[in-house]
Parts: structure tokens; C-alpha cells; sequence
């Protein structure tokens, strides 16, 4: 039974000690789907596709080059090369935008620039490197036109197609290419409204002179980041001092959040009160996930807020953001590539290890300095090296890894 101390059940009625996928799951099956707006393709960067986005327009929209040169036909050009040029009648030029709109036959030929529309009558072009002046009217071929340096159209993608399918994250590439495909407004899902709010009576605001025993509020402002990079919306709650009473007030405040990011107060200290706030007052839905670092990790909710409770150490709140809450708001699996292990890796008897690394030639090596206070680690290492429970790595052998 709860103590005064410590008010963690001797038999807790929600699960203990999760996996990270089944932490994810749970976390994932708390979020609300946001609703869709249309928007306009500039304010869409980073949001996520409500609907499949099919080509409005085939791309190329006509059959065009690939190249600065001449279009002709493939067949009067197959015996051309430096020491016997064929030469071919200009009739004219086609550019991008101002395409040629006569017929050209055989012997004849059409400067031309890349993306311009060919000529009818040609299929193959030969590129302006491969090709000697004979005058104003005519030119030399070094080597055979190519069929291979025309774009056919539609050979990018045919109008009706699907390109972009529902749930997608419009990145950069995918945004630019909902242009291509003909859009103007797209249907993308609110952004995900996410709480953040730092507990810990030690920690100070940015800017302020530390006294010994303090440290800088350094999770909230990493938090947010990684919460905007996800294509979220931060509500800042601030900081909260380790008490129950304002720790319930500043929750309160996250009105309109459709998840809450909490930082520090989850382990198992006389101190760490969201942990008790959410056993005695809220919903737990699991504490702690078999990872390290940052195993004391929560879920559970206030007054039909879900809450995730990371642990305060500045490496673990980063490292579980990445690998569970990250996935759960983006609906990405985390992005992982497997590498040559250079040093070896311990594993743990029963938690996955999310060690840091360093990746150099192609080889990833233990960053060394693996505590879950060392925030350098993070950003001199650039990796997490995953090891599964009870599968220590050896030198040489193939690890996954994620970039961080
Ligand atoms: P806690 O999880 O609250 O027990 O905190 C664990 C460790 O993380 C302690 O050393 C804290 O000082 C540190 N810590 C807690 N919150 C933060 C924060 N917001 N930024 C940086 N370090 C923190
Ligand atoms: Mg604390």
C-alpha cells in the first residue's frame, strides 16, 4: 500500500517496467487525431496530409530534353563520331516555354535547352559537348543522339495518379512536389497542441545567476525545439517548483493541449511529485519503459489531459522524446541505419541501451561518457547506438542505430 513517503502501490493496478514499442502504442493511443484544415502549400511545410494528394497535371506536362543541345533523329545520327561527324540542317530552336512548332525531318534538327518541349519528328538529342559549329545554319555531331536524354512526359508521374498518400509529412521534398502535382491549397491536420511544463526546485530560467545545487532550465528549451521539429505546437507552462499544489495549478492551465510534456518528478524520490500527483489525484496509465537512459519515464492523465512524464536528467528526457514521444506525434517510425560497430557495446540484462556514438568512415564507436546527466554526450555524439536487452556488441559486428 502507498506510504507518505512514497505513494507507489505494492501491487499497481497499471503496468510496470513497458517496452519501448509497447510505450509508444500506449502513448500513441491517447493522442487525439487533430482535425483537418485546408491551407495554402506555404503554410503546410512540416504539417501532415489529411488526404491522398493525386497529380492534377502530368509531369513533364510534354515530352522534353534533358539537356542544352540539339533534337534529331536517333537514326540519321547512329555512325557519328569525332573522326567522322554527321551534320544535320538547323531549322530553328525550341527553349523552355517557347517550344519549335514545326515538323523536323530527316537530316534536320532543332537547337534545344533543357526542359524545352522536342520537336515533332525528333525523338533523341544530341548534348552541345558533342557537337562542332558547320556554320550558322548547321552543325556537327561527335557521337550519336540519345533517346535517353529525353524526358518523356508524364514519365515523372501521369495526371490522376496518387503521389502523396494521407498521414505523409509534408518535408521540403514533399511539399515541393504537392506543387508539381498541381496544388495550391492542401488538407493538412491541425498541428498536435503539446503542454510542456519543467519541474525541479533546482532549476533556474536561462540567464539567471546559479547558486551550487542549481542548474539551468536546459530540457523545456531542448523540449520545444524537438517538439516544433515533430510539427507540433508548444504551449509553454513554464516551470514548476516541487510542489504538488502548484505542480496541479500549472497542469491546470494547459487548457486546449491535447497532450501534456512534463520534465523531471518521475523517479523514485520523496520529491518526484508529478509521479505522486498523477497516482493520487490523476490516471497512470504505465512507469517505466526497459530502456536506459531514461527509464523512469510515465504516462497517465489529468482530467482527460494524457500526460508523459520524462525523467529530469537532460540526456534521458532527449533520448525518450526521440524514441517514444517523437514516433507517437509524427506517426513515423524512428528513422534507423545499421553500421559496423568499431568499439564494443554492453548491453543490459533487461532494459534496450540507447548508448551514445560516435560515426566516422562508415563505423560507429561508444561516445564513452554514457551518464544521463552528460548533455554534451548528446550533441558531441551525434548517434544512439541501440543495443537490445541482453545482446552485448561486439567489434565488427552490425548494429542499428539512430541519428540524433
Ligand atoms: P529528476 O528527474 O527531477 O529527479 O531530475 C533528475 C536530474 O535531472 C537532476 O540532476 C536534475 O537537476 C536534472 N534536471 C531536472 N530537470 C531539469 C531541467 N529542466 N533541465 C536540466 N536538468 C534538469
Ligand atoms: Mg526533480
Amino acid at each position: 500500500m502507498p506510504n507518505a513517503a512514497n505513494p507507489v502501490p505494492d501491487q499497481p493496478s497499471f503496468p510496470m517496467n513497458v517496452s519501448v514499442p509497447e510505450a509508444r502504442a500506449m502513448l500513441l493511443a491517447l493522442l487525439p487525431q487533430p482535425e483537418a484544415e485546408t491551407v495554402t502549400v506555404s503554410e503546410a511545410a512540416g504539417r501532415f496530409l489529411a488526404n491522398d494528394l493525386a497529380a492534377l497535371v502530368s509531369h513533364p506536362s510534354a515530352t522534353e530534353s534533358a539537356l542544352d543541345g540539339i533534337a534529331c533523329r536517333e537514326a540519321d545520327t547512329l555512325g557519328a563520331a569525332p573522326l567522322s561527324p554527321v551534320r544535320l540542317k538547323v531549322l530553328g530552336e525550341s527553349r523552355a516555354g517557347v517550344p519549335y512548332t514545326g515538323l523536323v525531318g530527316a537530316g534536320e534538327c532543332v537547337r534545344i535547352y533543357t526542359g524545352a518541349p522536342i520537336p515533332a519528328g525528333t525523338d533523341a538529342i544530341c548534348p552541345v559537348e558533342q557537337l562542332a559549329d558547320a556554320g550558322t545554319d548547321a552543325v556537327q555531331l561527335l557521337r550519336p543522339a540519345s533517346s535517353g536524354d529525353v524526358r518523356p512526359e508524364g514519365g515523372d508521374f501521369a495526371k490522376g495518379e496518387v503521389v502523396l498518400h494521407a498521414g505523409l509529412r509534408l518535408t521540403p521534398s514533399r511539399l515541393a512536389l504537392a506543387v508539381s502535382l498541381g496544388h495550391a491549397r492542401v488538407s493538412v491536420r491541425r498541428r498536435l497542441r503539446v503542454a510542456l511544463l519543467s519541474t525541479g526546485d533546482e532549476v533556474r530560467e536561462p540567464g539567471s545567476v546559479l547558486e551550487p545545487g542549481q542548474v539551468y532550465d536546459s530540457n523545456r528549451y531542448g523540449l520545444a525545439a524537438m517538439i516544433r521539429e515533430a510539427g507540433a505546437e508548444v504551449l509553454d507552462l513554464g516551470h514548476a517548483p516541487d510542489s504538488p499544489e502548484r505542480l496541479a495549478e500549472l497542469i491546470d492551465g494547459a487548457g486546449g493541449a491535447d497532450v501534456l510534456i512534463t520534465s523531471g518528478g518521475v523517479s523514485m524520490g520523496k520529491y518526484d511529485f508529478m509521479r505522486d500527483l498523477l497516482l493520487s489525484q490523476g490516471r497512470v496509465s504505465f512507469w517505466k519503459v526497459r530502456l536506459r537512459p531514461g527509464g523512469p519515464a510515465l504516462l497517465g492523465g489529468w482530467r482527460g489531459l494524457p500526460v508523459f512524464g520524462l525523467p529530469g536528467n537532460p540526456v534521458s528526457s532527449l533520448v525518450v522524446f526521440q524514441v517514444i514521444v517523437r514516433p507517437a506525434l509524427t506517426g513515423e517510425p524512428p528513422f534507423t541505419l545499421r553500421l559496423r560497430a568499431a568499439t564494443p557495446f554492453r548491453a543490459l540484462s533487461d532494459k534496450t541501451a540507447y548508448w551514445r556514438g560516435t560515426i566516422e568512415g562508415g563505423t560507429v564507436s561508444d561516445y564513452g561518457k554514457q551518464g544521463s546527466g552528460v548533455l554534451r554526450s548528446l550533441s558531441d555524439a551525434g548517434a544512439l547506438v541501440i543495443v537490445p536487452e541482453g545482446e552485448p556488441v561486439e567489434v565488427g559486428d552490425e548494429v542499428e542505430v539512430m541519428l540524433f
